[in-house]
């Protein structure tokens, strides 16, 4: 990245980035139906591209209401496999690679279960303190259901937002099975270096799998050169497939023959449509498929990835280093001497495309920029606990003007205390 980043504090230093942006008419391809609403949560579910509404609208009236049963052999088989593609093409996967169904959990449950079959005779499993909690429950599930062959460790962050190298050699050794690990933090943003991990892992004799959920779309990725095992990730954040939609998993082209799957479905057999009485698993991929895909979720992710294939990842990644640098540059000028910390590392290379800031009031704070209730625009970050504000920039539809004005609002809210008012209970999603 450009190590000489400069930022100016007035409002005319964001009109002029934005200005400047190759990017700047992705914007427009997405729904924004409040164009005022600052939308600083594309992290946790992306906005909705224009051409995924004209999608599932002809999907649900010409293939499901007119084309019924026929639709099948019209593209609804094999739509997996090139959505699959495009997730390949976006986290640096052979096509042959990425599989495309059910959720990040049920794919890391997949995943975990296969690695553990590759690489027998260890016992441990190990996380990191960051990781989010589905992937440590599964973790937990996978020990639990192995009555007491399998144990797992979690290695402690020592500031809460970042993992030391020295922790993680510490806690690999020649009893490590497989490491899990969440490529982008969900909480700080801290990203790992992949390669590097992939590295040390190796050299202990244990695989690795990487959560790419906060990671895929927005940062560059190099799942096969890098040298990953495997990898799990959300679609609904910043790929936009919209809420629910299916997971991608993702296993070297090295290990597929060496396990059987952990679910044994249909859409994983051989050949399906023998309705043969004894499974046989599929060659490659396909065999950590289970069962019917939800159609009508698989076939709107498309667009999304559509925008990210054309806008090219490291483009993304250039202006989502800008903008979090940016955001920083202003909460240091005019946030940090109001009660907020950083929660985020400041080293952008460690960094993904979300930024905390920890205030003691985070909660309602958060609240009072989602209902300001006077002529202050809407703006849209998330709430994570026990302190945080999470504040997303996904590169395709937010501009250096939403962080400006974000900004602009939170020092407005901290300094008015407009914030007292929210200080009650707490919505059941935060
Ligand atoms: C968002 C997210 C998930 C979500 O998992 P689901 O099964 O889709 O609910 C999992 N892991 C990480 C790291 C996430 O950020």
């Amino acid at each position: 990245m450009n190590t000489t980043m400069n930022f100016e504090p007035g409002k005319d230093f964001a009109l002029k980035m934005d200005r400047n942006d190759p990017l700047k008419d992705f914007r427009q391809r997405f729904y924004v139906p409040e164009p005022k609403t600052v939308y600083l949560d594309g992290n946790s579910l992306g906005r909705l591209p224009i051409e995924s509404m004209q999608r599932i609208a002809r999907l649900t009236e010409h293939e499901w209401g007119k084309r019924l049963i026929r639709s099948w052999n019209e593209g609804w088989y094999t739509l997996s496999e090139k959505v699959s593609e495009k997730i390949a093409a976006i986290t640096g996967a052979e096509p042959h690679e990425i599989a495309t169904g059910d959720s990040t959990s049920v794919n890391l449950y997949k995943v975990a279960k296969a690695a553990l079959q590759i690489n027998q005779g260890r016992k441990t499993i190990v996380t990191d303190a960051l990781n989010f909690p589905t992937d440590v429950y599964v973790l937990q599930g996978i020990v639990n259901e192995s009555a007491g062959r399998y144990r797992l460790q979690i290695i402690p962050s020592d500031d809460g937002m970042t993992i030391s190298e020295a922790a993680m050699e510490n806690a690999l050794d020649d009893d490590t099975a497989l490491v899990v690990l969440s490529h982008v933090a969900f909480k700080s943003g801290f990203m790992h270096d992949m390669e590097r991990v992939n590295q040390l892992v190796h050299s202990k004799g244990a695989l690795i799998i990487w959560d790419l959920s906060h990671a895929g779309g927005a940062v560059p990725l190099q799942l096969s050169r890098s040298g990953a095992d495997m990898a799990v990730g959300c679609t609904y954040k910043y790929m936009n497939g919209g809420p629910g939609s299916p997971a991608y998993l993702f296993v070297a082209q090295q290990h597929q023959e060496k396990f059987t799957p952990a679910v044994w479905g249909w859409f994983g057999e051989a050949d399906p449509f023998a309705f043969g009485l004894s499974f046989q698993p599929a060659k490659g991929i396909r065999k950590m498929l289970i069962g019917t895909p939800p159609v009508i979720s698989l076939a709107a992710i498309e667009p999304g990835l559509d925008l990210l294939i054309e806008a090219g990842m490291e483009k993304i990644r250039h202006k989502s280093e800008w903008q979090s640098a940016y955001f920083i540059f202003l909460y240091e000028l005019l946030l940090k001497d109001k009660g907020f910390s950083l929660g985020s590392p400041k080293n952008v290379r460690q960094r993904g495309s979300h930024v905390s800031l920890q205030h003691p009031a985070a909660y309602s704070i958060c609240k009072a920029m989602i209902n300001p209730g006077n002529a202050n625009p809407v703006i849209i970050p998330d709430f994570r606990a026990p302190d945080n504000i999470r504040f997303g920039f996904a590169p395709l539809y937010n501009s250096f003007e939403d962080i400006f004005t974000a900004v602009e609002c939170l020092v407005d809210v901290v300094s008015k205390k407009k914030y007292e008012k929210y200080a009650g209970g707490r919505d059941a999603v935060t």
